[in-house]
């Protein structure tokens, strides 16, 4: 084994002074009209006012804001600052491994405290409502990573914070259970007998082990009927987006430094919220003609919204509470298989990514999770970091372009966005090296089922 001369740097540092001091909002640049959100009863679209129960005024105004960039409150910076900047590193040693000409870069959201990328929002969204007199926030998490954010957050900035955890993810995965005790939250698993929802849904099926969608419901049904309650959610809203650029916008400045500007940029998708917190900031220049950057969103074949869902108005949540939005979808009773990548079972997709998919601006790639889990422990193996199901979905992705680009002589740049540290999902591992995962792959005619009546 020969020991290699240091060439590139491997980390791309940014002073904490220079933690980019606002957001950006794609809104603002859209080269196509948006979908407005629909009233679940009238079926018309959504004031304000109509969301005025569930969020802080600030956040329904940044939902619908035209502005581009909004500036990051200064209690938000403090907080965003005991962990960002975080680092860009370059992943020289998989490049080596691959024989590849490709250059890839990554961004890692793994050193925030709770683990990945949510508490970006996580703590915004704490911030405006404390701001404006919330006293508890209520919200609901699959395998744990949102619920551990939100907890983390609300106990700095003093609200309590009411969980529901999909029942399935409460009981196979205690420690993100744990994480939300230490931050001080309370967790129920989900259906609960707290909410007219989950005690319907109980009653019909007492073996119900949960899902997002009836997690949701539950978590709205809770603050709807509280005056000192608001709902959070982690993903898929536009201002959930926004608070995410700060990605993106770190990486900007980072890999300007590197001098190396990505042709590919890639991430795993759920409800969208970390691969748009990179991709935005690059592709507001893909949108105003100055580059030709390819934007790639990995998801799971178990829960393939973006490359098999239908393109339509569908709920958020099972229990049909939420608005309608137009999405990428796989109906909002599909209950996905027990995949390992727990952030990437929603049965829809963000409103923006949607409607960038549908106007060719992002691709959208499907892999079954043991290629999940080669591409995850190659990764491992050659750069050390032990990433996350779901984030191990864009590491595959990245691998087979590095691979193509290789057979095809290119040297493109490769970007992607290591949205958390798996150290929490080891179980996933050991299942993987025992060789009891399963892939699971929908049938064309399950998912005519699902979406038919939409
Ligand atoms: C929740 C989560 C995801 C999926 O959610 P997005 O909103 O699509 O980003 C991806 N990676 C990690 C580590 C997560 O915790």
């Amino acid at each position: 084994m020969s020991i290699h001369a240091p060439e590139a740097a491997t980390k791309i540092l940014l002073d904490e002074r220079e933690m980019p001091t606002r957001w950006y909002n794609i809104q603002a640049d859209l080269p196509f009209p948006g979908s407005p959100p629909l009233h679940p009863g009238t079926k018309q679209p959504i004031g304000p006012q109509d969301l005025a129960p569930l969020f802080p005024m600030e956040l329904i105004k940044q939902e619908v804001s035209q502005e581009r960039y909004i500036d990051i409150p200064s209690p938000v910076q403090d907080a965003l600052r005991l962990w960002r900047p975080t680092p860009l590193m370059r992943a020289s040693r998989l490049e080596r491994e691959l024989k590849t000409t490709a250059k890839i870069y990554y961004k890692y959201e793994g050193v925030s405290p709770a683990g990945s990328h949510k508490p970006n929002t996580a703590v915004a969204q704490a911030f405006y409502n404390k701001a404006e007199g919330t006293k508890r926030l209520s919200t609901e998490t699959g395998a744990g990573q949102w619920g551990s954010a939100l907890a983390f957050a609300s106990k700095l900035f003093g609200l309590e914070c009411m969980i529901y955890m999909v029942r399935i993810s409460f009981e196979q995965k205690p420690y993100r259970k744990s994480m939300m005790h230490v931050w001080g939250a309370e967790v129920v698993p989900s259906p609960s007998d707290r909410t007219q929802v989950g005690r319907r849904i109980r009653a019909e099926n007492p073996d119900s082990t949960g899902s997002l969608g009836i997690a949701i419901s539950e978590a709205v049904e809770d603050a709807a009927g509280r005056d000192d309650t608001k709902y959070s959610l982690g993903s898929v809203l536009n201002h959930v987006l926004m608070h995410q650029t700060i990605i993106g916008e770190e990486a900007l400045l980072q890999m300007e430094r590197a001098e190396a500007m990505p042709d590919i940029v890639v991430g795993c998708v759920g409800g969208g919220s970390n691969f748009s917190g990179l991709a935005f900031p690059f592709l507001r220049d893909r949108i105003q003609g100055r580059t030709k950057t390819r934007f790639l969103a990995a998801e799971p074949e178990a829960c393939p919204s973006i490359t098999r869902g239908k393109y339509t108005y569908d709920f958020g949540d099972t229990g049909e509470m939420t608005p309608l939005v137009k999405m990428h979808t796989l109906g909002h009773n599909f209950i996905p298989d027990g995949i390992h990548a727990g952030g990437l079972r929603y049965h829809g997709m963000a409103p923006l990514v949607s409607a960038l998919v549908d106007h060719g601006y992002i691709e959208g790639v499907a892999y079954p999770q043991r290629s999940v889990f080669d591409a995850a422990v190659q990764f491992a193996r050659a750069e050390g970091t032990i990433p996350a199901p779901e984030s191990a979905h864009a590491i595959r992705a990245v691998i087979d372009e590095a691979v193509k680009a290789r057979d095809r002589g290119e040297s493109p740049t490769i970007l992607f966005n290591l949205s958390g540290h798996g150290l929490l999902d080891l179980a996933a591992y050991d299942a993987y090296f025992a060789g009891t995962l399963s892939d699971v792959t929908l049938s064309e005619a399950r998912i005519q089922e699902l979406v038919g009546a939409l």
